[in-house]
């Protein structure tokens, strides 16, 4: 940030009036100030700026733009300019010359690029170190204590965001903070994709719990048949049984009914032979 600095170039800024407005061809500088300055002496630039325009009249002025500052700083009764629309100029370089006029001074002032808003105060962007006096007893009364300037009277202002370049240190840091964020941004991707992997397989595992409870139900119905299935097995063996003793119960009856039962061929032959010769 950067303060206004010697607009004379010769240490002392004698002032010969405070705060003051005067009507240019184009801007109401409100809150201006005059610098006692000699005839065709040489005036300079307060601050780093662009040249806003130049013209040339009794009442000639300058125009500059201080660096980031929405304002313009005027200098008026002034001629012979060393530079021109749109020139950038440095703090501290010649602009042009002061007007042959009775009486020859700077009539410095500032004012607002927007009309509408009040002008600043030109006293509060100066640099505290300059060397302002006065041989006036109302400025005196006004502006001095003890011959030296009040600048407790003013706001201690800048003007303009002057970037200055940044600390290397920083820079790094800077670096490795944006690195450190690329890798958190790569880590939650890694996690995002983790938790989706987690979900599906917790998905899946669902799912076959579902089918294992369904197919322990079917194996529970399998072995409940089976059963079943068995009782009716055994209970149609017993019945076969039953039948085919029955069978053999019936066929031993209708062989002992011929009191043969038992008897070997050669026996009933020889049975046979023995009635037949007991009919004779
Ligand atoms: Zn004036």
């Amino acid at each position: 940030m950067a303060k206004f600095t010697d607009p004379t170039g010769n240490g002392a800024i004698y002032l010969t009036q405070n705060y003051h407005g005067e009507k240019t061809t184009a801007v109401d500088t409100q809150c201006a100030i005059d610098i006692r300055m000699k005839k065709n002496e040489y005036f300079h630039s307060v601050c780093d700026g662009t040249v806003e325009l130049t013209t040339t009249s009794s009442n000639g002025y300058i125009s500059i733009i201080p660096t980031g500052m929405s304002a313009r700083v005027l200098y008026v009764h002034t001629d012979r300019y060393l530079v021109k629309k749109g020139d950038s100029v440095k703090a501290g370089q010649k602009l042009g010359q002061i007007q042959d006029i009775t009486g020859c001074h700077l009539h410095l002032g500032m004012k607002n690029k927007d009309n509408s808003k009040n002008p600043p105060q030109i006293m509060d962007y100066f640099d505290r170190s300059l060397n302002f006096k006065t041989d006036y007893a109302d400025i005196t009364k006004d502006w001095f204590v003890n011959g030296k300037l009040n600048w407790s009277l003013f706001k201690d202002l800048s003007y303009g965001a002057v970037e200055s370049p940044e600390d290397p240190q920083i820079t790094e840091l800077k670096k490795q903070v944006a690195d450190l964020n690329k890798s958190i941004d790569s880590y939650k991707a890694s996690i995002i994709s983790l938790q989706a992997q987690i979900d599906s397989l917790a998905k899946e595992k669902k799912d076959l719990t579902i089918n294992v409870t369904s197919l322990k139900i079917e194996i529970d119905e399998g072995k409940k048949s089976l059963i079943e299935l068995q009782g009716k097995y055994d209970s149609l063996y017993i019945e076969k049984n039953r039948l085919e003793n029955e069978k053999n119960e019936a066929i031993a009856q209708l062989n002992s009914s011929n009191g043969l039962s038992g008897a070997s061929t050669g026996e009933l032959i020889a049975e046979i032979w023995k009635r037949i010769l007991k009919l004779k």
